[in-house]
């Protein structure tokens, strides 16, 4: 039988991620992929010939820089493209962009409202703060209050420390900004509905909140985890697409001594006294680990793929409550060439970082309802990504990709399921508000592809189509994350680890969450030498 020290289920971002730095402290490991190829949420497909698309996730995020200093990524060959922070158009022809420039930025504002152009310095300043406190976390295992080791009761009382020494000023925002609405707090800035849309609109993509909702404020400061020069914050994507960065994960994995197998299905996990001590195959092969790691979300990894005994009482119970919700569906184009945005001037700087087309605060409003009942979106709010525009190798000479999430799809109808006719309505639905900028635009497209969070689910395995693998809702960040007690990436199996989106911090940072795995199992596997 095969063995491995450390098996991982599944190559996507985290298990890639947690397998390279398993192979860097002298493990040997094993990434078993369902598929043939690398990347999982991150992979690209050929919509047509030459046109590069991710089918399911990412038009952007957050790659800490400590991850790609640690793993060298500059000299594997990847690079990070900057991109500006976005468009919104709204009904009437009018639009916001917003520039990474903080006078081009204020100048952008000022054609809106004077005191928005004002307010901009204040509020870039209040977000780069609560970003700041997000990415300081995000490379760390949550203080799990569950934990009463010395170390981290010492901890804790470091962090309570930092939170006393706070400013007033400090200590109101970081309430306001966890507790608010997005609508209230963007009004304590700003005046103007189509500034406050514009920058409610990206904030809200994946979660299932309306801007209406309390908290739905913290959904702001992961947005400038990017950083920020006093304007926009920039939003970043490997060039090649997060394909690439698959790609360079998995040659690093390789380099280090790790093995990838693909087309190699888990089914089922062994156990010895408690402790998982091999993988099943589809085909029955079974292959010896002195560790399991699962790249799975965490109700594949314990309710619906494998038939665990032994685990504790409440436990089940526990991952069956997480809050996995189907919110978003996928639409690509290929296009044989820009359309015309006949109210955008051309060459749009802004552009770069994507187009939002969700109308006023109103309409986002109303979409989140309907998606409350199990309606389809009348008029979804749409974040469309065109990498294309400074990363040409991904579409033939002249041609361009548009990734758009289609924001507010439910995952079932109040009268049945996704059937081929409203699937084709929610396409010409999307298709219609994108030609009413761009009346030309379905002319260009040449391949078009459609995904409800039902073929997300089915596809990428991830539970009701979440796309953040569990909502990314206060009650489950950090210590909560993925059930309270188990938040250090640990389970009640012994020997069998999560390092996916599902466990801190989620979406919040590509491969963070498979680092921290990795570096908690590597600090268990020298306590238990010592
Ligand atoms: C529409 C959409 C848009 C998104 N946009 C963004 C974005 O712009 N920015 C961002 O940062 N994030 C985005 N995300 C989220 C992002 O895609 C996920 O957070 C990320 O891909 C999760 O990576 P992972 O490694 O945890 O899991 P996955 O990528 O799901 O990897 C799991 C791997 O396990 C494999 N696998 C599954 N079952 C088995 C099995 N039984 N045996 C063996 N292998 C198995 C899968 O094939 C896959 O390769 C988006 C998601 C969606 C759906």
């Amino acid at each position: 039988m095969e063995r491995a020290d450390a098996v991982i289920i599944g190559a996507g971002l985290n298990g890639l991620t947690a397998a390279a730095r398993l192979a860097g402290a002298g493990l040997s490991v094993l990434v078993v992929e369902r598929t043939d190829h690398v990347g999982g949420g991150a992979a690209h497909n050929e919509l047509v010939p030459g046109y590069s698309v991710p089918p399911i996730g990412f038009s952007h995020g957050y790659l800490p820089p400590e991850l790609i200093r640690e793993f060298d990524l500059g000299r594997h060959g990847l690079q990070m493209v900057r991109r500006e922070g976005g468009v919104s158009l709204f009904d009437d022809g009018s639009y916001v962009a917003s520039y990474t420039n903080p006078h081009v930025m204020q100048r952008e504002l000022a054609r809106l409202s004077h005191r928005d152009a004002d307010a901009w310095p204040r509020f870039a300043r209040d977000m780069q703060r609560q970003a700041n406190y997000i990415r300081e976390n995000l490379l760390q295992t949550p203080n799990d209050p569950a934990v009463r080791s010395l170390s981290a009761v010492r901890t804790r009382f470091s962090q309570a420390q930092q939170v006393a020494g706070m400013t007033p000023d400090a200590l109101y925002d970081l309430t306001k900004f966890w507790s608010l609405s997005l609508v209230d707090l963007l009004g304590q800035y700003f005046e103007s509905p189509e500034v406050i849309a514009h920058l409610a609109a990206p904030a809200l993509v994946g979660r299932a909140l309306g801007p209406h909702d309390p908290t739905s404020a913290a959904l702001l400061p992961p947005l400038w985890l990017n950083g920020s020069e006093g304007g926009a914050p920039w939003r970043m994507s490997p060039k090649g697409g997060t394909a690439a960065l698959s790609r360079v994960l998995c040659d690093i994995v390789k380099a280090r001594g790790g093995e990838i197998r693909f087309d190699a299905e888990v089914t089922d996990i062994k156990m010895t006294n408690k402790k998982a001590t091999a993988v099943v195959l589809a085909d029955g092969e079974e292959i010896s680990a002195g560790l399991v790691v699962s790249d799975l979300d965490i109700k594949r990894s314990f309710l619906s793929l494998f038939q665990w005994a032994g685990l504790p009482d409440g436990f089940a119970e526990e991952v069956a409550n997480v809050q996995m919700e189907g919110i978003v569906a996928r639409i690509n184009f290929a296009l044989d060439a820009l359309p015309d945005f006949v109210n955008l001037p051309d060459g749009l700087p802004a552009l770069s970082g994507g187009l939002n087309i969700g109308g006023a605060i109103a309409h986002m409003a109303r979409a989140y309802d309907d998606w409350s009942e199990h309606y389809p979106p009348g008029r979804p709010l749409l974040d469309i990504a065109i990498p294309t525009l400074d990363d040409p190798s991904l579409a033939p000479p002249g041609g361009h990709v548009f990734a758009v999430t289609v924001q507010y799809v439910p995952h079932e109808l109040h009268d049945g399921v996704w059937s081929p006719a409203r699937r084709d309505a929610l396409m010409q639905t999307v298709k219609d508000m994108i030609s009413h900028h761009a009346p030309d635009f379905e002319d260009r497209i040449v391949g078009e592809e459609l995904r409800v969070p039902a073929d997300i689910e089915d596809e990428a395995g991830y539970t009701r189509g979440d796309p953040f693998l569990g909502q990314m809702s206060l009650d489950q960040m950090f210590f909560n994350r993925p059930v309270p007690g188990y938040s250090a990436y640990q389970s009640p199996i012994s020997n069998f680890y999560v390092c996916s989106a599902s466990t801190h911090p989620g979406g919040l940072a590509m491969g963070a969450a498979g680092a921290n795995a990795a570096q908690e199992i590597i600090g268990s596997l020298k306590g238990r030498r010592k």
